[in-house]
């Protein structure tokens, strides 16, 4: 998997694996060193929406449901 930048700081992030398969990473999160944010992945997709982005999505899917 391609090692992407932050999208606060485009500082390096980096990756650890919670379950792997065939060198793609299923399971796991991109951090960044530079300002601690988390990136999660799911299904080998990273999402790397900024976590104000993503925390205002998640509180959209919340009130429809
Ligand atoms: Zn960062």
């Amino acid at each position: 998997m391609e090692i992407l930048a932050c999208p606060v700081c485009k500082g390096d992030l980096e990756l650890r694996s919670e379950e792997e398969e065939d060198d793609d990473v299923i399971l796991g999160s991109l951090e960044c060193a530079a300002c601690s944010e988390s990136y999660p992945i799911e299904e080998s997709i990273p999402n790397l929406l900024p976590p104000e982005l993503r925390r205002e999505l998640a509180e959209q899917e919340n009130l429809t449901q």
